[in-house]
């Protein structure tokens, strides 16, 4: 029987992985989990250590589609999702200082580490759908880095139409331009005259509601409650492991954390046998997790520009599959913890808070600290860092603990995607985008623009899907 996967609230009914690879948000609202997590020994860990990317993505993903992708598949998948990054190693460990090292996960078409999820599952998608002879329509809203991750990953799907909703002139230039130059039939971008959260809301409205779609197709969801993007980001935690001494010695991770989904992938390495001892959760002034894991307290606040705009969240979504775990499973109890949270805060338990803490530490960095960190790392070590994994070196240093071995920060984007950011630090340098895009300026956009009201969005997307 196939590994199945069951809702974090428990009233849902159980999915297999196919089921939960096209699902999205459980139907009672939960988030999907697998029931088992696979989990590798000592000896098989020190096998898994001379492989190269592709081998450990297939080594690591492999229990978790097992019944239904096959398994001459699988390799292949995950040999046309790694082989267009532009380095040779896909995520390349670089050494800072005696103890400090970056995960570099900026290789990929769209220079931030969201494709490693969506170049996987746009294949994977495409994969299922033809096997089953279905269409299905990807319907996504964005604040910058998912979008343009989510349509490179689904330009060539044969049987997938993608819609992705930004807000009008509130993303960048080039986080734009990524979106908008793709010039594949199947990709729509829509640019909705609001914000980001009349976005979110117009995606959220059309999954209770996709009878507006021709042929009875249905909504498939790309943001980061999909299971399979969690399952993705996994691996480069196992790779990073392995890069600086890993298992022999334990390691430690620093995250720059919006949704948690990143971070809580590297929960589940930890789970699944790699020996880590501290999960750093590195926060921009949107601290909902830090104060959190400081107070006890997890309370909504609203949302706040800053200069690392893909952490700017006010509610971390994955942090839901955490909980679950630390109440022991209890799916009843996260639903009425859930439910007490749409109010506004619940309050941890003493217990549930110290063996939170038992793995994960928090800081929060200011832009005023974001800047300084882009150029105190400059200055010592050449790197030029983006916003966001500025946060993340910044957060490590304070979050180290002796003895504790190496200390590994994920760098989740190129600093050319975050212009501004870097202008801030006054270096006297720009971030040069690399030479696929270095003529994304010239290239031809193509968006509609669009009144924020729902009848409008569906009439539009009814009479676009292929
Ligand atoms: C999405 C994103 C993050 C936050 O990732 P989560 O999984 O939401 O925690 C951090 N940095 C960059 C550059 C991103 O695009």
């Amino acid at each position: 029987m196939s590994l199945q996967y069951r809702s974090t609230r428990g009233q849902a009914p159980a999915l297999d992985f196919e089921g939960v690879l096209l699902a999205g948000l459980a139907r009672d609202g939960g988030l999907y989990l697998p029931e088992t997590l696979p989990h590798f020994s000592y000896a098989e860990l020190q096998s898994m250590r001379g492989m190269n990317y592709p081998e450990l993505a297939t080594t690591v993903i492999a229990p978790f589609i097992e019944g239904s992708i096959d398994r001459e598949t699988l390799p292949q998948l995950v040999e046309a999702s790694y082989g267009d990054f532009r380095h040779q190693a896909v995520a390349p460990v670089k050494q800072l200082d005696h103890e400090q090292w970056l995960l570099e996960l900026f290789h990929g078409p769209t220079l931030a580490f969201k494709d490693f999820a969506l170049q996987l599952l746009g294949r994977l998608f495409d994969h299922v759908l033809t096997r089953r002879a279905e269409r299905v329509v990807i319907m996504g809203a964005t604040s910058g880095d998912t979008g343009s991750a989510a349509i490179e990953g689904c330009r060539n799907c044969e049987q997938v139409d993608i819609f992705i909703l930004h807000p009008d002139g509130r993303v960048s230039d080039v986080q734009r331009r990524q979106m908008t130059t793709v010039q594949s039939a199947n990709v729509h971008n829509i640019a909705i005259r609001g914000n980001f959260d009349d976005c979110q809301a117009l995606v959220k409205a059309s999954f209770m509601a996709d009878a507006f779609l021709p042929d009875g197709r249905s909504l498939v969801a790309v943001n980061s409650i999909n299971w399979a993007r969690i399952m993705a980001q996994i691996v480069y935690y196992f790779y990073a492991a392995f890069a600086v001494g890993g298992p022999d010695r334990a390691v430690n991770f620093s995250v720059p954390t919006g949704n948690f989904g990143d971070i809580y992938a590297g929960y589940l390495a930890h789970r699944m046998g790699l020996p880590i001892n501290n999960l750093v959760i590195a926060t921009n002034r949107n601290d909902v997790l830090h104060r959190m894991l400081t107070t006890g307290s997890y309370a909504r606040q609203p949302i706040e520009a800053s200069l690392s705009p893909s952490m700017d969240i006010s509610i971390s979504s994955n942090f839901e599959r955490l909980l679950f775990d630390l109440y022991d499973c209890d799916a009843a109890h996260i639903n009425s913890l859930m439910t007490a949270f749409s109010q506004g805060e619940i309050n941890l338990s003493e217990s549930v808070l110290s063996r939170a803490k038992t793995l994960f530490t928090s800081a929060c960095v200011s832009d005023e600290e974001t800047c300084h960190e882009i150029r105190t790392m400059w200055e010592k070590t050449g790197e030029l860092l983006d916003p966001h994994t500025a946060i993340g070196t910044r957060a490590a240093r304070q979050c180290m603990r002796d003895g504790e071995g190496p200390m590994v920060t994920l760098a989740t984007a190129h600093p050319a995607k975050f212009p501004l950011a870097v202008a801030k630090a006054n270096l006297g340098k720009e971030p040069e985008l690399p030479s696929h895009l270095s003529d994304l300026f010239d290239r031809e956009e193509r968006f509609d623009t669009l009144d924020n009201d729902l009848l409008t969005v569906h009439a539009y997307m009814a009479e676009h899907c292929l």
